[in-house]
């Protein structure tokens, strides 16, 4: 192996830059070249390579977002679009591709190496934390203090009107973000995907606070969950109880901003074992982190198993 592609796709996610330093630098060190594709898929496809050295990646660490830019690619999940892929791919003598996404984004990278037999590992990197085979996505982390801040302050705003708050959060078909998010807040009920939502005894927990005494109230909902959007569970608990609410959809901000301590780290052991796995031979896996290890997986299994919510965390969320 010589020379390694690097490339960002699907939604973006804080630790994604710490990831392509440590890939690309690992990579040098080891006395690989390294090109960086621009824009994802689409970049793959149009032939969009730019050589990258030590220091291209210097000071990115503590950003978000990402430097190689990311995208969705229809054109990829085209047969032709593959091939075009693969053809920029051996245009510019690369023998490895590392992918740092999603699901989706592991989906096309499998299609690519099954279609084409080109030596591909998968970084998963996702607010969501919906991947099956490593303990934490990249950018799980940020994601997560990020909302907590921000419902910290809602909270401020809540006590001070005697309001209900609804709260959505992201996280896709997952309930990951909503679950930790609303113990760390101390939301008074936690709405996930996972669960069934009966909205009718919520309200008479509401209800029973507000006949102690306890005037504001906090709903944390997961974008996927079954009752509906935030603005539909407003609605909803209206129509049932009477009970009025404000309504705060989180959404994009949950997805930029300075990734934590815990989050770059990760990114970085991640991005390091990627370059390692490619040079063992590895092909057609995610590298991922499981109880403080770095493990292996074929990459279908990353989609094709469902990653499950801790029952203790679940516990906590219905009962503190
Ligand atoms: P993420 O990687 O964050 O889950 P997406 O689901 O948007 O993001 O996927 C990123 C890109 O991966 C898509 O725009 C598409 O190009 C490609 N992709 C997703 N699913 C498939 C698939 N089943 N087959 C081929 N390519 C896919």
């Amino acid at each position: 192996m010589d020379r390694i592609a690097i490339l960002t796709s699907g939604g973006d996610s804080p630790g994604m830059n710490a990831c392509i330093r440590a890939t690309a630098r690992h990579a040098l060190d080891r006395g690989l070249s390294v090109l960086g594709v621009i824009k994802g898929y689409e970049g793959l496809i149009d032939g969009v390579f730019i050589p990258m050295e030590s220091t291209d990646v210097s000071n990115i660490i503590q950003r978000g977002g990402t430097i190689l830019h990311t995208a969705r690619s229809p054109r990829f999940r085209e047969p032709d679009g593959r091939a075009a892929a693969a053809d920029s791919l051996r245009r510019n003598s690369v023998d490895g591709l590392v992918v740092i996404g999603g699901d989706g984004s592991f989906r096309g990278a499998h299609e690519l190496y099954i279609e084409h037999g080109i030596p591909l590992v998968g970084v998963p990197a996702t607010i969501d934390n919906d991947i099956w085979g490593t303990d934490l996505t990249i950018g799980y982390d940020t994601a997560v203090n990020t909302a907590l801040e921000a419902i910290d302050k809602v909270r401020d705003t809540a006590a001070a009107h005697d309001r209900l708050f609804i709260i959505e959060v992201m996280g896709r078909s997952a309930g990951f973000i909503a679950l930790e998010v609303g113990i760390g807040a101390g939301a008074e009920a936690v709405l996930i995907p996972e669960t069934p939502t009966d909205l009718n005894a919520i309200c008479d927990r509401i209800q029973g606070r507000i006949a102690r005494g306890r005037t504001s109230s906090i709903l944390v909902v997961a974008e996927g969950d079954e009752a509906g959007d935030a603005f539909r569970i407003a609605e909803k608990v209206k129509d049932m109880s009477g009970l009025k609410s404000r309504v705060t959809v989180l959404g994009h901000v949950q997805r930029g901003g300075s990734p934590t301590t815990r989050d770059r780290v990760l990114a970085s052991k991640l991005g390091w074992a990627s370059v390692d796995a490619l040079m063992e031979g590895a092909q057609d896996v995610m590298v991922g982190e499981v109880d403080n290890r770095v493990v292996r997986h074929p990459l279908p299994d990353t989609w094709m198993k469902r990653k499950l919510l801790d029952p203790l965390l679940v516990t906590l969320s219905e009962n503190l």
